[in-house]
């Protein structure tokens, strides 16, 4: 295993050494992109098979294709000040934003109609910009509920506290409102652990010297933040406390593999039933305080020992929990509070990401606030600006082409019986897609609280939040047999996400308008470029439906086996010899790759470029018929070069080492690597030698479906 770790690492420093030589194969992307710009589509294909005369396919792309395809941007990208990290996700993201800034600043020169949410807008942003005035009211919002602690006698107290919805502080425990996954089709609330004050429980379970100054940094933060609090100095020892209580419930905290395994999420349980499993907590004072009844049934995170979590509560005096509680309540609400509580909460907020850069201006906040109080009003004019129904007509055709792929590929495998193989064909066609905005997106509801007060504004919107989602609930309880086209139509998020995801309980994907731009899709660019980018990750998305955790799930989002005992024991033997592919790198410089937290994703990866790659030569053929073998290649380059270029990003090393032991997805460069290692038509594109690195026997070469001849 170290050896394989070290040979990597040697991989990439001669090749550091060698790039200052060769061309850029950036370069291709760019003249190819400049050639064909404002060209018809029938023509693209024809532009790529002339690649600059610098740019040559070379035999160093079995080597590293991540670098061979991104060197030129590795060796000269800078992660912003203000950012954690660079790459195409990025630059999509930077785009929207200044777009989204565009937008803001025109709403805000003029002057609207009173009740409209434009105005609304307006009275939002200028609200928050107020500094004079949040700092008027100190922390005037809150004291009541901070005496309310104070006041706490007893850990019955405590408990209602920590359940109490007015204000929503959180402790201990966390409970939010998830379709049910035990009867599909109705909500249900889960019961999780509640964050921690540092954001992630890794900082306080890592041991090396940087994570022990973030530590100190954080005991220093929630210092000042206690004085600021009880209006008292020498709280030091009582943080350290507080910390000593977090450090025990970090290491309580769900294992990340536990989190992604549906079968791991406990039966639904009664409240009563809670009680037997962890005596030492008040659940009926706790549950109350939260609004829900001692016959309500919820879900529970995947607790190893809910016991122990009890236990800690029932040990820990008091006075520690009212410390605790005063924390949570002043990070919950501290950006709304005046500006040097705000500052010391945005501060320890950044602490998660284990890298502490320039704070946001109080401006860049108050658009932030009055974008999550009216939340569609700028992302409307960005959708009309930028989303045209041509763009949906060709991701959907694109979708649709994918979905086509797959189901030639479900029809070929013969590794599935009958049985399984209609199952799977059926969950295939019952997939749906949600392109650019949510269903909801043209009613527009009337915010509460626009009268210029921003602490009454959120104190009204999380109370509003939280009424209807106990009523969502009390709707539709367990058994209530929601069926998911309606579930489907109540789904909400922010068309200005620049991402892309699978839900298995709906059977669904969703691709915001904002991902829908450069460089995961560009309607100027030719087909092989949007199936590498926005192809595969539209096959990777389908591929969710049918990795590990996604296979569980039925067409309609119902946790309910389809498969035959065999069927899935032939589908974890594919998964294991994925795994052994993976095992032995680093997620993170230090942070051993975990193939098994990762699995889901490489899975996804695979499925999505087999699947990517035979719709794009589907379209392509009925584009240029017949299609010759030069063309064929040549698109089979862009595409794969396109595939390596939408996967480059770097990422600080501090918080790389942070993230990497909690995140599902392997790090950009084996995303690229290992994955093509397997796909036979990337060794034919770029004629990959027996002595290239990611090189791969034929039949050590993994297909996820098969492909038909
Ligand atoms: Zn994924």
């Amino acid at each position: 295993m170290a050896v394989k770790i070290l040979f990597k690492h040697l991989i990439i420093i001669s090749l550091t050494a060698f790039l200052g030589a060769i061309a850029s194969a950036e370069e291709l992307d760019a003249s190819a992109e400049k050639a064909t710009t404002g060209a018809d589509t029938s023509a693209v294909t024809a532009t790529a098979i002339e690649l600059p005369k610098n740019v040559q396919p070379r035999p160093n792309a079995g080597h590293n294709f991540y670098l061979f395809a991104n060197h030129s941007w590795v060796s000269e990208v800078e992660i912003p000040a203000d950012s954690l990290s660079a790459g195409a996700l990025n630059e999509a993201r930077e785009r929207t934003e200044a777009e989204i800034a565009r937008i803001e600043a025109d709403l805000l020169a003029r002057t609207w109609p009173e009740g409209s949410a434009e105005h609304q807008y307006q009275i939002f942003y200028h609200a928050f910009l107020d500094e004079r005035r949040v700092n008027r009211r100190g922390l005037k919002p809150i004291r009541d509920s901070l005496q309310r602690i104070r006041l706490a006698q007893s850990h019955h107290d405590i408990a209602a506290f920590m359940g109490n919805n007015w204000p929503y502080a959180g402790g201990l425990f966390d409970i939010s409102l998830k379709v049910s996954q035990q009867e599909g089709r109705a909500y249900i609330p889960k019961l999780g652990l509640a964050r921690p004050l540092f954001g992630l429980s890794e900082i306080y379970l890592r041991d090396d010297a940087h994570a022990i100054a973030l530590r100190a940094q954080g005991a220093d933060m929630l210092e000042q933040l206690l004085r600021r609090g009880s209006g008292r100095f020498g709280v030091r020892k009582r943080v350290q406390a507080v910390m000593a209580l977090e450090t025990q419930l970090a290491r309580l905290a769900p294992d990340a593999n536990a989190e992604r395994d549906p079968a791991r999420s406990q039966p639904l349980l009664l409240a009563g039933e809670l009680a037997e499993l962890a005596p030492d907590f008040p659940w009926t004072h706790y549950l109350r305080a939260h609004g829900l009844a001692a016959d309500t049934r919820l879900s529970l995170a995947p607790f190893d020992d809910l016991g122990a979590i009890a236990d800690i509560f029932a040990r820990t005096p008091v006075a520690v929990w009212r410390d605790y509680l005063s924390l949570r309540l002043m990070i919950r609400y501290g950006a709304y509070l005046s500006e040097d509580v705000a500052i010391m909460t945005e501060s320890l907020g950044q602490l998660r990401a284990a890298t502490l850069r320039p704070l946001p201006s109080r401006a860049e906040r108050a658009s932030d606030f009055a974008q999550w109080m009216v939340p569609n009003v700028l992302a409307r004019q960005y959708v009309e600006r930028h989303l045209t129904e041509e763009t949906v007509r060709s991701v959907e055709a694109m979708a649709e082409e994918i979905r086509a792929a797959y189901r030639r590929r479900l029809e070929n495998a013969d590794w599935l019986s009958r049985q399984t193989r209609i199952a799977a064909l059926e969950k295939l066609e019952c997939l749906a897609f949600m392109i650019g905005v949510p269903p909801d997106w043209h009613t527009s509801s009337t915010v509460p609280g626009a009268d210029g007060d921003v602490f009454s504004a959120v104190f009204q919107k999380f109370r509003t939040r939280h009424v209807s989602t106990l009523a969502r609930y009390h709707e539709h309880p367990p058994g209530g047999m929601r069926d998911v086209a309606t579930l489907r139509q109540n789904i909400s998020f922010s068309p200005l996400q620049v991402g892309a995801y699978y839900l298995p309980r709906l059977n669904m994907i969703v691709l915001p308008a904002a991902y829908l731009q450069p460089p995961f899709f560009d309607p100027e660019a030719d087909i092989a470029e949007n199936y590498g980018a926005l192809g595969t990750t539209l096959g990777h998305e389908i591929g969710h439906a049918f990795d590990d955790q996604g296979s569980q799930f039925d067409p309609t989002g119902a946790f309910e086996n389809w498969w035959t005992p065999k069927d899935r024991a032939r589908f974890d033997q594919l998964a294991a010899d994925l795994s052994a592919q993976f095992t032995g790198f680093d997620a993170a410089p230090g942070v051993p790759l975990d193939p098994q937290l990762t699995l889901g994703e490489n899975f996804s990866d695979l499925a999505g470029i087999e699947t990517a790659r035979d719709a794009m030569l589907a379209a392509g053929a009925r584009q240029e018929t017949p299609m010759d073998d030069a063309t064929r290649r040549a698109m089979l380059q862009r595409f794969f070069l396109s595939y390596a270029g939408k996967r480059r990003r770097v990422r600080r090393p501090e918080t790389d080492r942070q993230f990497a032991p909690r995140d599902r997805h392997s790090p950009p460069d084996l995303r690229t690597n290992i994955i093509l290692s397997n796909i036979d038509a990337w060794y034919d594109a770029f004629e990959i030698h027996q002595t290239d690195a990611f090189y791969r026997t034929p039949q050590d070469r993994l297909t996820i479906w098969p492909a038909p001849d």
